[in-house]
């Protein structure tokens, strides 16, 4: 099937991975809120229906995080892209790594950033991990764990183990994030009908980093399948 086919195309390539915009089109296909986005080659004109502003990322075979190489740029207008494109061919050239194309994609307004995981765990299946994006993340390690497939009661359950949940509830005179709609992002991932519980054993690992969360919308903007 699409899946199996995704999987040893990944094969093939430097590092094991479905494409950005392969994994994307998984999570649509499962209902997951995903930026209107389309691959082109450098130099290649977009369609109309991709609206301003706009964000550029490069496709890459050996690059992994994106952003630490220059490979993201958010606030684009269309008649810009080929400017950041060759900024960016430049910058990735510099680091090693090749361009093979580009993922333009909406932009999505701000919101709050949430981390979505899940990694096979042997013997025990999916280990879901969600936490707060950036600092809250990374220094606090403000992050719940549990174990799909995860009922929606599980999920809110994990987002009440944050610390962090009093900024989703829009404390400090934050936005206020729609939480139900989070949930419902997570269940279509980790679900008893979810996209874990549909993948074959070669995908080991997905990351959603991040998902922004805003008062209307919970729109995963990244996501990293990892084969095995
Ligand atoms: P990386 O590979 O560096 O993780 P991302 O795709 O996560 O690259 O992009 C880096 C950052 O750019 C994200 O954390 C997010 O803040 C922002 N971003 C990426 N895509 C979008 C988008 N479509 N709309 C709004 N912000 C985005
Ligand atoms: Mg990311």
């Amino acid at each position: 099937d699409a899946v199996a086919e995704l999987i040893s195309i990944a094969r093939e390539r430097e590092s094991a991975m479905f494409t950005e915009a392969e994994g994307k089109s998984l999570l649509s296909a499962f209902g997951i809120d995903t930026p209107r986005g389309i691959e082109i080659a450098v130099g290649q004109i977009i369609s109309d229906d991709i609206r301003e502003p706009l964000v550029v990322k490069a496709i890459s075979s050996t690059l992994v995080h994106k952003s630490d190489a220059g490979g993201v740029r958010v606030g684009v207008r269309r008649d810009e892209i080929d400017e950041v494109a060759a900024r960016m061919g430049e910058q990735l050239a510099a680091a090693g790594h090749r361009l093979n194309g580009l993922l333009v994609e909406e932009m999505v307004p701000s919101g709050h950033e949430v981390i979505v995981g899940a990694v096979r765990a042997p013997g025990l299946g999916w280990t879901v991990m969600v936490g707060l994006g950036g600092v809250l993340v990374e220094i606090f390690e403000d992050v719940a764990f549990g174990l799909a497939p995860l009922a929606n009661e599980q999920i809110l359950a994990m987002l009440h183990e944050l610390r962090g949940m009093k900024v989703l509830d829009g404390a400090r005179g934050g936005e206020r994030a729609d939480i139900p709609a989070l949930v419902t992002l997570i269940s279509r991932l980790a679900g008893p009908n979810g996209l874990l519980q549909s993948l074959p054993d070669d995908v080991i690992e997905i990351d959603l980093n991040p998902v922004i969360v805003s008062g209307t919308r919970a729109v995963a903007v990244d996501a990293r399948f990892v084969v095995g």
